[in-house]
């Protein structure tokens, strides 16, 4: 702190103003003065700070980033009116469950959206941040559905935090992880993760699968799929690989449509491509998003790339699409799925 200035320029100038003249932020600066005896009183800058983090920060930790004592800010808050009542889990909508999430993550613990990300984040990170609610949420929902039932409660926020980032099983893996990888499902993941992680095509396996160093123990290990994960259905790594290059023969690659024959499906049930799907956005780069996503592929009786289950959305509305709650679609009509969306979608808007 700059605090000559501070001294000369106190009685002169707005608080903001000297937050911004000194160049530190200005519930730092509040923290400051309250500290060297300025004032006592509440400024309205963070009255306002109070109100917009207390849905997705600790108590304690606002406290402490204004620098106030317990009592003070429960009195302050008993004043205000702003005392949170204790939730139960089962009072948190999914939207709050991962904007907490993304918090701890990126603003607590300041880390990384890359694959160290399911090696670092664990549950005691929540419990320690107040967060126990939240991966009591995850534990909650995660039992009843069928992919992520196999994996962790941390998996599963993080995963939904941050959609098509990370598979669940890059997390440590839960007690009936091994449950999950059958011999089909353990080739089909691998072949994910070479292709998407590890940037190798199919189509040169048939050079790449007989080096020495293809898919190491560090590499299969990051990605959870190391020999705890395949140990119990393949004996050694050479037998892994024989399987592996036999299966990208054999079966028949659950491709992906591309977004070219997408549109082409919306355009044969006469939905427009070239136009997001919400009402009044003009944005270009229109995309198209999966209602069930592609993930469950393996999962539904029915086929994810038909026109029921697909929208046309801009780059950003794809993005918030993604975060929309659909685990109940499957017991509604099929047809309006995209109106359902679309309409759960316009209430966040
Ligand atoms: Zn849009």
């Amino acid at each position: 702190m700059n605090e000559p200035f501070i001294q000369e320029n106190f009685n002169r100038l707005p608080i903001q103003m000297l937050a911004k003249k000194i160049n530190v932020d200005v519930i730092e600066l509040c923290k400051w003065l309250r500290r060297k005896g300025y004032f006592e009183e509440l400024q309205p800058i963070e009255m306002q700070y109070i109100v917009k983090q207390i849905e997705k920060m600790p108590i304690d930790e606002i406290q402490e980033s204004l620098g106030l004592s317990a009592t003070q800010f429960y009195q302050i808050r008993q004043r205000f009116n702003l005392l949170k009542k204790q939730r139960y889990t089962n009072e948190y909508t999914e939207e709050e469950v991962l904007n907490k999430s993304r918090w701890l993550i990126e603003e607590k613990m300041a880390l990384n959206i890359d694959d160290l990300l399911p090696k670092t984040i664990r549950a005691e990170h929540f419990n320690k941040n107040e967060l126990y609610p939240i991966l009591k949420y995850g534990e909650l929902k995660k039992k009843t559905d069928p992919y992520f039932k196999y994996f962790s409660a941390v998996a599963f926020l993080v995963c939904k935090a941050y959609p098509n980032e990370f598979k669940p099983y890059q997390f440590p893996h839960s007690n009936v992880t091994k449950q999950y990888f059958t011999k089909k499902n353990y080739l089909r993941e691998l072949r994910w993760i070479i292709e998407n992680k590890l940037g190798l095509e199919e189509e040169f396996l048939i050079n790449t699968s007989m080096m020495n160093s293809f898919l190491t123990k560090k590499e299969l290990d990051l990605y959870g799929l190391g020999y705890h994960t395949y140990k119990h259905i393949f004996k050694e790594k050479k037998a892994l690989i024989k399987e592996l290059v036999r299966s990208c023969k054999v079966m028949p690659r659950e491709k992906n449509a591309t977004t070219k024959e997408l549109r082409a499906t919306l355009f044969n049930v006469g939905i427009k491509t070239e136009k997001c799907y919400i009402d009044g956005c003009t944005e270009k780069n229109i995309e198209i998003h999966h209602i069930i996503p592609k993930r469950y592929r393996n999962f539904v009786s029915f086929n994810v790339d038909d026109a029921f289950n697909l929208m046309p959305l801009c780059e950003n509305h794809h993005i918030s699409a993604a975060r929309i709650n659909v685990e109940n679609l499957p017991n509604q009509n099929r047809e309006i799925w995209r109106e359902l969306v679309k309409k759960r979608m316009e209430a966040f808007l």
